[in-house]
């Protein structure tokens, strides 16, 4: 007799439950990835379109474990940090509300794409997770990065129309002025915790803005009234006038280190990255942090790109306006601020300096963006040395570590620090980090003694001057560039004028 035979499980994609319209005022919908404050801009765009929208808690050390328990070995450190984040939160609720209402409350929406790398395959770790955690019932939803209205997603609880996609985008380049002038002030900060305190009061200011924008039904409306409001430029002004009232003293000699790597990593701030900025901070470096909007200004260039590929002028056309656009917005807000936050590097630029050794047509990850934005900022002379945050098991960042090491035979003064982030390595990866920071340290101080030299001023004169320039005290100052990557440096040499 023929033993019967077992049927065949096929696989099948996850797919959501249905978020129903009428569950929007219940149901809390849920999202993370980038810092607090960008978190927040985009909580108070969400809210003021109804949602009872939250933040994931931020990354800690024990989500790396719950990943790692629960999605394929071998997964990239984001994927493995995100997914155990979720599933941290998930079991919290599970345990005080009870699984069936934390699969039913709650709604987790996230960025996705295809492409060569992990990001593309982000849900299928969530859905292995919320597998092995039994809550298969939970709704998570993926949001294309590339389409700005995409409608209703299932149910129609969660409709990614204009004012939706514009409120994140504002939020973020919002959250990108703010992480800007945060980084720029701390390390200089005269009475230490101003920072943080005025960074809250800062970003509490723009969540208002964001929380109450008046809602514009048409897509024309939409667009028009974000384009053309003051709203963000005037809560900006305040944030101008916050950061102002801080006290700084810019004549401290501090090795500048500019962040580059994987978007995820580069962005957090936490322990998924071994916060890694604080650390550096702490040492007695200024951060350089890598701004969000670049992101989107790199998709959109690729997009022209690939549309001018395809012979389709008119589309490719329509995609530059965009950029053109997008990028009149940032400059509008850094404006606002005086000018201060750096503007968004040109893409053009990055791709012909990373062309001899990275083609900009390969895409994954950051692609040859680490490339041409290291060597920008050591050209031209902008930061002391670089800080390069590759993922563990991340494909498209090795590629890159390979290609800089043909970057620094040609550019031996480079001082590059690739540091692996494993997520539970972290007296390694801060050792060696270490180790190239006191170089930088050392080139600092070299720098503002020879400015020191140039300008034929002693520390005391210098000391004189800066405190006859009130200017140079105010929170928001744009230091000149008189040609030295360190601020210091860069006074002492506009204070000898
Ligand atoms: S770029 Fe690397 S770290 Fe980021 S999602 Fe892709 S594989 Fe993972």
């Amino acid at each position: 007799m023929e033993a019967a035979a077992t049927p065949v499980k096929h696989y099948t994609a996850y797919k959501p439950r249905p978020f129903k319209r009428e569950e929007r005022k219940d149901v809390t919908v849920l999202f993370g990835g980038l810092t607090w404050k960008h978190e927040r801009l985009i909580q108070g765009a969400l809210q003021n379109l109804g949602y009872k929208a939250e933040t994931l808690p931020n990354i800690a050390r024990e989500d790396l474990d719950a990943g790692k328990e629960l999605i394929d070995v071998g997964a990239c450190c984001p994927t493995t940090f995100t997914t155990g984040n979720l599933v941290r939160f998930l079991k919290e609720r599970s345990a005080i509300e009870g699984p069936e209402a934390a699969a039913n409350n709650y709604v987790f929406m996230t960025a996705g794409a295809c492409g060569p790398c992990r990001f593309g395959q982000y849900h299928e770790s969530y859905t292995m997770a919320l597998d092995g955690i039994g809550l298969r019932d939970f709704r998570l939803f993926l949001l294309d990065q590339t389409n700005l209205d995409q409608g209703a997603a299932a149910g129609g609880g969660l409709e990614v129309n204009l004012p939706f996609t514009l409120g994140i985008i504002w939020g973020v380049l919002c959250g990108d002025i703010l992480t800007d002038l945060e980084y720029r002030t701390r390390p200089y900060e005269v009475v230490p915790g101003t920072t943080d305190r005025v960074l809250k009061d800062a970003t509490e200011r723009l969540y208002e803005a964001f929380r109450h924008r008046p809602v514009r039904k048409s897509k024309l409306g939409a667009v028009a009234w974000h384009l053309l409001t003051r709203r963000f430029t005037n809560a900006l002004r305040d944030v101008k006038k916050m950061f102002d009232a801080i006290e700084v003293d810019r004549l401290r000699v501090k090795a500048l280190v500019k962040i580059t790597g994987e978007f995820w990593l580069q962005t957090h701030e936490g322990d998924g990255n071994y916060n890694i900025k604080r650390w550096l901070e702490q040492e007695g470096a200024e951060v350089m942090p890598p701004p969000v909007c670049v992101w989107l200004d790199y998709l959109l260039y690729m997009g022209a790109q690939k549309l001018t590929d395809k012979g389709d002028k008119k589309k490719a056309r329509q995609v530059r306006w965009i950029r053109s656009i997008y990028k009149w917005v940032y400059n509008r807000f850094r404006a606002a601020v005086d000018g201060v936050p750096s503007p968004m590097p040109d893409q053009d630029q990055i791709a012909e300096l990373a062309a001899p050794f990275y083609n900009y047509r390969i895409e994954g990850g950051e692609g040859h963006m680490l490339i041409g934005k290291a060597l920008k900022a050591h050209l031209e002379k902008h930061a002391h040395m670089i800080c390069e945050l590759s993922p563990y098991s991340c494909m498209p960042n090795t590629m890159s570590i390979g290609a800089m090491a043909n970057v620094v035979g040609k550019h031996p003064d480079l001082l590059y620090a690739p540091i692996e982030v494993k997520g539970d390595a972290e007296v390694h990866a801060l050792s060696r980090l270490q180790m190239v920071l006191t170089e930088a340290k050392k080139r600092a101080q070299k720098e503002y003694d020879e400015a020191l030299g140039r300008s034929g001023l002693t520390p005391d004169q210098v000391r004189e001057r800066a405190a006859k320039t009130p200017a140079i005290k105010r929170g928001v100052w744009q230091v000149p560039h008189h040609g030295c990557s360190g601020t210091a440096a860069n006074v002492v040499l506009h204070l000898a004028r």
